[in-house]
């Protein structure tokens, strides 16, 4: 059977290269790997149409004035609808209004259980109580959370990530272990890239959702975008030495553009990066836009 995994990198663009760009200016030979060893700038970051390799610039813009936003973007992203549009405006960073029943009713995850079989969807991340508690008194779920449970999904918590079966949203878990306490042992991005292997070789769909990019990126702080992009720069090392491509495709994309320019604290209008390696990664070779990602996945698993 043929299984995706999703990492989904909250503010990530490809944009002018300079001193704005943690792209220019950082060592990120993890990232560049992916791309065959270019950086993720716009003038090296360029489209390939290979039988196991997709590398594309997509539109995060949807057709609608303003900078992109991460409600509407993700709502997009994880539906294959033009949420934006629907919404009339860019919207975030939870789901607009109108979002709601797209999510409810054909959210990725959804679409995927339909066809998956004994090998159900699952989403990774793992979230403490105070997660769960913030969220339950305001009923404000991110766009991820609120697929699951649009989508009946179980959300993984820290006796999850303690049993291995889930992955801390900062990865090591050292984060995660300041807010929830001793309970979260922490781990290397080796360690993280075996475990992101070997749970997507139980599920059709696997998700990730890495969203402190973005916050880096709004920080305007160069170090916190050293420290985050030097992260996945070791994690994809390691899913690059590990995943079995001829059966896991990897998927890489983004909602819309902010740490590749530190030179402004908000989003950006810039092209969103789609990275599509593995058996499966010509069923992406089409996508133009965010809306494109999630019925590309649903073919990919179909066939
Ligand atoms: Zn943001």
């Amino acid at each position: 059977m043929k299984r995706i995994l999703f990492i989904f990198i909250d503010g990530v663009g490809i944009g002018s290269p300079g001193p704005h760009n943690p792209f220019t200016t950082l060592e990120l030979p993890g990232w560049e790997a992916l791309i065959g060893n270019q950086k993720w700038t716009e003038d090296y970051f360029v489209d390939r149409d290979e039988p196991t390799l997709v590398v594309k610039r997509i539109d995060a813009n949807l057709g609608v004035d303003g900078l992109p936003q991460s409600g509407t973007g993700q709502a997009s992203l994880f539906s294959g609808v033009n949420c934006a549009k629907l919404a009339g405006r860019h919207y975030g960073p939870f789901p607009h209004s109108t979002s709601r029943p797209i999510l409810l009713t054909q959210n990725m995850f959804i679409q995927c259980q339909s066809i998956s079989g004994s090998q159900p969807p699952v989403f990774l991340n793992a979230f403490p109580k105070r997660f769960f508690e913030a969220a339950k008194k305001r009923d404000r779920w991110s766009t991820t959370t609120r697929c699951c449970l649009d989508a009946k999904m179980p959300l993984k918590t820290l006796l999850d990530l303690e049993a291995g079966r889930a992955i801390a949203a900062d990865l090591d878990g050292k984060g995660l272990r300041l807010v929830a306490g001793a309970s979260v042992t922490t781990i290397d991005m080796d360690e993280a890239a075996k475990r992101m292997t070997s749970l997507s070789g139980k599920h059709s769909l696997s998700l990730f959702e890495y969203f402190l990019t973005d916050k880096a990126g709004h920080s305007e702080n160069p170090k916190e975008a050293k420290i985050v992009l030097g992260k996945l720069d070791q994690l994809f090392h390691g899913l690059l030495q590990h995943l079995d491509f001829d059966n896991t495709t990897l998927v890489i994309t983004s909602d819309h553009g902010n740490i590749e320019d530190m030179s402004t604290k908000t989003h950006t209008n810039n092209p969103v990066p789609l990275i599509a390696m593995g058996a499966s990664a010509s069923y992406f070779k089409d996508v133009t836009d965010l809306t494109g990602v999630t019925p590309a996945i649903i073919s990919a698993l179909q066939n």
